[in-house]
């Protein structure tokens, strides 16, 4: 038995070693210093200011080759304001939008714009550093509200806290927390409501002062005291910067400047609710199986 402890204890102590020797590795990896607040290089411009514009050209687009097209000749433009949101049945390339946004992966075929250039000429970090990015289902940590906020932005000053807090009308559960901002929000943010969560994510995502947002909407339903927070909120941040919405609840979007509607990789067809559920059968259906009543 000692023997066959011995012989474990080697080969944990063989995988440890390498693992170590591969954080060592990664530790090393050249980064690019960029300027925290423009997103700009040494010696670049910073990034123009106002909100960012958003252009779909005939864009195509397959995760790996041999798998079927996600997106096929999918064109949309979105100038730099307001909230768009792309809305349509599960698996028609909504999320995908964002991943091709975020040059998380590359088109195929067309090309994707924002500020009017092609993503592949933007430089990463400068890229990233225009774009707040909340994912679905967007991680709460084990920690305080407070460290929740800020560890994207560690720059961050207590006004610029309260300034998200109160557009993302967090403030009152601030107030509500027995140690404000340092209370401990629990494993996985488990003491805070999903809706409490995705805001958390927004203002995570706005401390970082982004000029275009994704928000791609949890798919956890939220009940309707914080729905009609969720939807203040975007609206409320879409009157700065470009907001872009993957809605999978109608109710959240039928008040967006325009509403992309996305269905087996294509983009089916744009305009506002009101336009949309005359215009689009298929729109017209989600709104009548998702609304009750019209929301506007
Ligand atoms: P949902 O409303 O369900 O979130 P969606 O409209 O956002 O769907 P996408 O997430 O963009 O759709 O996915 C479009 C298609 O691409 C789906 O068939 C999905 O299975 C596939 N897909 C998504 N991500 C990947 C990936 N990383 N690798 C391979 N296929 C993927």
């Amino acid at each position: 038995e000692p023997v066959s402890t011995l012989v474990e204890a080697g080969s944990s102590y063989q995988e440890g070693a390498a693992a170590l020797s591969r954080i060592a590795q990664v530790e090393r990896l050249a980064t690019e210093p960029v300027d925290r607040r423009t997103g700009a290089l040494p010696g670049q411009k910073a990034a123009m200011p106002g909100p960012a514009s958003v252009r779909f050209e005939d864009v195509s687009f397959h995760y790996r080759a041999g798998l079927p097209n996600v997106h096929t000749g999918v064109s949309f433009e979105v100038p730099g304001t307001g909230m768009t949101a792309f809305v349509g049945p599960s698996g028609a390339g909504k999320s995908t939008v964002f991943a091709l946004i975020e040059r998380f992966y590359e088109a195929t075929g067309g090309r994707v714009l924002v500020d009017g250039k092609d993503v592949r000429d933007w430089s990463l970090p400068q890229l990233r550093s225009v774009i707040g990015y909340v994912e679905q289902d967007a991680p709460v940590l084990a920690g305080t509200l407070r460290e929740n906020l800020v560890f994207a932005a560690p720059g961050a000053t207590d006004d610029d806290i309260h300034d998200v807090l109160a557009r993302t009308k967090l403030d009152t559960l601030v107030d509500r927390l027995p140690h404000g901002l340092d209370t401990p929000v629990g494993h996985r943010g488990s003491k805070l409501s999903g809706g409490e969560r995705q805001r958390i994510a927004i203002a995570r995502a706005l401390l970082r002062k982004p000029r275009l947002l994704l928000l791609d909407e949890a798919t956890s339903q939220l009940d309707a005291v914080n729905e009609l927070a969720l939807r203040d909120v975007v609206t409320e941040v879409a009157r700065e910067t470009t907001v872009l919405v993957v809605a999978h609840r109608l109710s959240t979007v039928t008040g967006a400047d325009r509403i992309v509607v996305m269905d087996a990789g294509r983009v089916r067809s744009v305009g506002t609710h009101e336009e949309l559920v005359v215009q689009d059968r298929l729109y017209a259906q989600l709104a009548a199986t998702q609304l009750l009543a019209p929301t506007r």
